[in-house]
């Protein structure tokens, strides 16, 4: 008999988020042909989201649907994940490595007296072992983990894994009732977002990025229109923030977010090693810097020496001809 590996996903604004398909997909890999995948969505008004889904997961979409959970608050989360988690006996549970995976996943480990790897990047199986990659030290080196025992939890870094196909049927939908504990120590009243952009930075496939180069706010207006029409979002060093040409929620790095989009474009950047940890490991880097000798060169696949103000608005004018 099989075994059964759960996803937990997650919706923003009501629609499902991409990580969590990549989620599926990683479950997918870790698991073979006779176990059970079963995903669990938490949240409130999640119909949309839950018939998608439904379209990529092989066997069932649990939902647990309460005004309650509308924001995602720790506590009554994992009130609404802990009876689940016990009815299913999962082998495997995978979160996202988001702000709420972050959260959750430590708290279902320590429910289930579960192991965990955080992190992940990719999932190779040999034989009988499932063996999961992630990085060190901000990405300059790699390790391979494997569980010696189950239940085991998992969280899977953001635009690392590709996301899963449509299954050749959509799964079954079933809700499960969540009883709300008269007891919560905290409530959630409102969620003020800080994010300038349209797109998650995180999720975003073009990510053009702004440093200290940029010398101010305004200088910021080229980045955006070139984010804008690339369908991207827009990132920032700690030197530009700290500059306070932007916000920190766009802040690129160690102390910031981490970023692995299709395309990276740095402007005006010059490459320190707290900043390539948050972006090294996207797929195409493009470094715009009028320093031939910035370390930002040495990661970059294409590079431009030049002046960002000359060279962004250029790249705009030649990407809006060939796109439009
Ligand atoms: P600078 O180093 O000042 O570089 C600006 C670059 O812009 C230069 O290379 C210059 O040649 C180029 N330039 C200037 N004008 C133009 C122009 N007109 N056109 C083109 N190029 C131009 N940094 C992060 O980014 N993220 C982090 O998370 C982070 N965490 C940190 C944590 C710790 C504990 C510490 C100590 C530092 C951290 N830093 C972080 C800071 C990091 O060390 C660097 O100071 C910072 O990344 C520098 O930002 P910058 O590249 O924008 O600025």
């Amino acid at each position: 008999m099989g075994n059964t590996y759960v996803i937990v996903a997650e919706t923003r604004g009501g629609r499902l988020r991409q990580v969590s398909l990549e989620a599926v997909q990683a479950a997918v890999l870790a698991s073979r042909d006779e176990d059970k995948l079963i995903a669990l969505l938490l949240g409130h008004q999640l119909q949309e989201a839950a018939t998608e889904l439904a379209r990529y997961v092989k066997d069932q979409v649990m939902v647990i649907d309460h005004p309650d959970l509308a924001m995602y608050q720790a506590e009554a989360y994992l009130a609404a994940l802990a009876p689940a988690l016990d009815q299913l006996q999962p082998h495997t549970v995978f979160f996202g490595h988001t702000a709420i995976g972050r959260d959750l996943a430590p708290q279902a480990a320590a429910h289930l007296n579960a192991g965990q790897i955080s992190d992940v990047i990719a999932i190779a199986q040999t034989d009988d072992t499932v063996s999961y990659t992630r990085p060190l030290f901000a990405g300059k080196a790699f390790e391979n983990r494997k569980f010696t025992a189950s239940p085991q939890i998992i969280t899977i870094r953001p635009n690392n894994i590709t996301p899963a196909q449509p299954t050749p049927a959509p799964a079954e939908i079933s809700e499960l009732t969540y009883s709300p504990s008269p007891s919560l120590r905290t409530v959630i009243k409102e969620v003020v977002s800080k994010s300038i952009g349209r797109i998650d930075l995180t999720e975003a496939k073009v990510v053009v990025s702004g440093g200290r180069g940029v010398k101010s706010k305004a200088g910021f207006q080229p980045l955006e229109e070139l984010a804008e029409l690339l369908q991207g979002a827009v990132g920032a060093s700690r030197g530009a923030c700290d500059a306070g040409y932007c916000d920190y929620s766009l802040q690129i790095g160690q102390t910031g977010k981490v970023v692995t989009p299709e395309i990276y474009i740095a402007c005006g950047i010059s490459g320190a090693i707290q900043h390539l940890a948050g972006m090294s490991q996207s797929r195409i880097i493009i470094a715009i810097n009028k320093d031939p000798e910035a370390p930002i060169f040495k990661v970059a696949d294409y590079g431009i020496v030049g002046d960002l103000f000359e060279v962004v608005p250029l790249l705009t004018e030649e990407f809006r001809k060939v796109l439009s």
